[in-house]
């Protein structure tokens, strides 16, 4: 009923989820990056159940479109997700490479930046209470770390090196319960490199993840708890 208070404070909040909304898909085209919106919403779907569970982890920041997606679900539940970048953009990134991106090249540092672009982004999504920047190689923040994780998002370096230090170094920290996922998986090699599929298949070979259905190129693992694994790493 049009008159009913109750009624109206259903319509003022339909209308506030709207425009928060309008804004979320506005803040998700206006940042750079190589998500396609299928992934994201994939994405924020199995966020918003892992954050029930446990901090996140992702590795490859870049300019944070992905972490619009994975911190909007941590900050439903009060969560934190990590964020790894060294944030000079990936072998493809480079002056001169099929990724290159002139306006991420700071010439004063003659060097690619992103950071500066994630942290605008985490401004204006209001997750900078959310997401916790570290400006490293991923092997780095792994040396000391021994918080368990309920996601960790593997989106870094697609050479073979850096995909499979990145799975070692992060892995074995997913609670039970938790998920491994992984970005660019590309059966058919025509199509894209194949370093992250390979971690795929290696982590699907060690029996420790329950393998749910993909999103695009987003494969989507599950971690078996303790009783439930089978053959070790
Ligand atoms: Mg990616």
């Amino acid at each position: 009923m049009p008159g009913n208070p109750a009624f109206r404070q259903i319509q003022v909040a339909f209308l506030e989820a709207d425009v928060h909304m309008h804004r979320f898909e506005k803040l998700i085209e206006e940042t750079k990056g190589f998500l396609d919106p299928a992934e994201g919403r994939r994405l924020y779907d199995v966020a918003l159940e892992a954050s029930r569970l446990g901090p996140f982890l992702e590795i490859g920041s870049y300019c944070g479109k992905s972490a619009l997606y994975l911190g909007s679900a941590c900050r439903e539940n009060g969560q934190v997700l990590f964020s790894i970048d060294h944030h000079r953009g990936s072998e493809e990134q480079q002056p001169g490479e099929a990724y290159f991106d002139p306006d991420l090249y700071d010439d004063r540092q003659k060097q690619i930046d992103t950071l500066p672009f994630l942290r605008r982004t985490l401004a204006r999504a209001g997750l900078e209470d959310t997401v916790v920047p570290l400006v490293c190689a991923s092997a780095v923040a792994a040396k000391s770390w021994s918080t368990p994780l309920a996601l960790v998002f593997i989106d870094g370096g697609h050479a073979f090196e850096t995909a499979w230090l990145d799975y070692t170094c992060w892995s074995g920290h997913i609670m039970a319960g938790g998920y491994l996922l992984i970005h660019d998986i590309f059966k058919d090699p025509a199509k894209g490199g194949q370093a992250p599929y390979d971690v795929y298949k290696r982590a699907l070979a060690t029996d420790r993840y329950e393998e749910l259905e993909m999103t695009g190129t987003l494969g989507v693992l599950r971690r078996r708890s303790e009783g439930d694994a089978g053959a070790a790493v």
